[in-house]
């Protein structure tokens, strides 16, 4: 077991100090300058100026696009295992302050840098801990991680989902299993806000839920109550299912994932409402089309896209698309229909998508205001020396 000692030196060149003065967890390639030191994958480093003054410490993946993720910026603090069990008691006592656990047993615990731990995404769904590790220092950190969260929270058990293109990078391979405990069954029922959903945490998307809009489904609720509400780029329907409780007559659930419609309906049927989804397996960029070609109309249209924008270069065609939907989805809502719409790509700001709503809202020819503005929910908590943490960001708007 590591015992919190550093093993090297990792030394910045003098241009890029200033990025560590100002706290920004990740210490890119480009501003390494030397690595002093035997030091493995995963290995404790202090992070050092070229006169050798001590800045910061971090776990070291010299593979990395991303060698250094600091993880303290106190010259005392040792990242042993004490500092583990910390860390993770203070992201639990976050949740606990924030009231999260008493509208939900589906909740994210940790949540990486947010939560001062680099490489660790723990998100927990009723009796089981789902996580995500993505750097070699937390692999070798596995057991004790789990070992921490079964003490910490008393679950059945701990599973990871570590197979996502991150880990690549870091040159690590993909890892599905239980690590402690009993394993998960392959639904696992969550309530949230009290209302159950059923859960894949073996192969659904990321650790098996969308955990991220959790607050953004209550907020959008009371705007979902109409006749026909079309919630497109589904998933597992979970807007669907607060519509429905709102009083909406009809929702379809639209996707490209049989297997996450198949699940949507299951879960509107374990809230009773059975007959009142209708799942539609499809591309929603032609989809949206069809509808419009059809003269079909909405009272509520709600679009979640997956991330368009995965890195700058993508950007001007995310918003290619991310005006394309929108356009289509004002186009069929009928007048004083809502539109809540959603872009989880970090690289497109707030002020971009409302650009991108603007431009949409000119070629439907329709009188747009913005009711609500959305992020991602409190146990996803933005930290401000972390632009990067901050990704998820949508719109409440009344289509006149
Ligand atoms: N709103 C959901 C999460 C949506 S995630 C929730 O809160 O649970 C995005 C979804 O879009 C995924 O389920 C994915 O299968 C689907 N998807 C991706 N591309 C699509 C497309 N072109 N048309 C329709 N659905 C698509």
């Amino acid at each position: 077991m590591p015992k919190g000692e550093p093993t090297g030196k990792v030394i910045v060149k003098p241009e890029r100090e200033d990025a560590v003065k100002r706290r920004h967890p990740w210490l890119f390639s480009g501003s390494v300058a030397k690595i002093e030191g035997k030091v493995q994958p995963g290995d404790i480093v202090d992070v050092v100026s070229q006169d050798g003054t001590w800045l910061a410490r971090g776990f070291v993946n010299p593979q990395s696009e991303v060698p250094v993720r600091i993880a303290t910026w106190k010259p005392d603090e040792r990242l042993d295992e004490e500092w583990l069990w910390n860390r993770l008691q203070q992201a639990w006592r976050r949740r606990k302050q924030l009231g999260i656990p008493d509208q939900t047993d589906a909740f994210r615990l940790v949540y990486a840098e947010s939560d001062f731990l680099p490489g660790v995404i723990a998100d927990c769904y009723a009796d089981f801990v789902v996580v995500q590790i993505y750097t070699p220092a937390m692999d070798k950190r596995r057991d004790l991680l789990a070992g921490f969260l079964m003490e910490l929270l008393k679950p059945k058990g701990v599973f990871e989902r570590s197979d996502f293109d991150t880990r690549l990078r870091e040159k690590l391979l993909p890892r599905v299993g239980p690590i402690k405990g009993e394993p998960p069954p392959e639904r696992v029922t969550i309530t949230e806000h009290g209302l159950k959903f059923l859960v894949d945490v073996w192969r659904g998307h990321k650790t098996g839920f969308y955990l991220d809009q959790r607050e953004n489904r209550l907020r959008s609720e009371p705007y979902l109550k109409g006749e026909r509400v079309l919630n497109a780029f589904s998933y597992t329907g979970s807007f669907a299912v607060y519509a429905l409780r709102a009083g909406a007559k009809h929702v379809i659930n639209l996707d490209t994932s049989a297997e996450a419609l198949r699940l949507a309906e299951e879960n509107a049927a374990i809230n009773g409402f059975a007959g009142a989804v209708q799942s539609l397996e499809g591309n929603a960029f032609q989809v949206l089309r069809k509808f419009r070609d059809e003269g079909e109309q909405f009272d509520a249209i709600i679009l979640d896209p997956p991330r368009f924008a995965p890195t700058k270069a993508t950007v001007p065609n995310a918003l290619r698309g991310y005006k394309d939907i929108n356009w289509l989805a004002m186009r069929l809502l009928k007048p004083g229909g809502f539109l809540v719409t959603f872009s989880c790509s970090g690289m497109v700001s707030p002020e971009m998508f409302q650009q991108v709503l603007f431009e949409a809202a000119l070629d439907a020819k329709r009188e747009v205001l913005i009711i609500e503005r959305l992020s991602q929910s409190r146990d996803h908590p933005i930290l401000l020396n972390f632009p990067e943490s901050e990704y998820l960001k949508g719109f409440v708007c009344l289509v006149g």
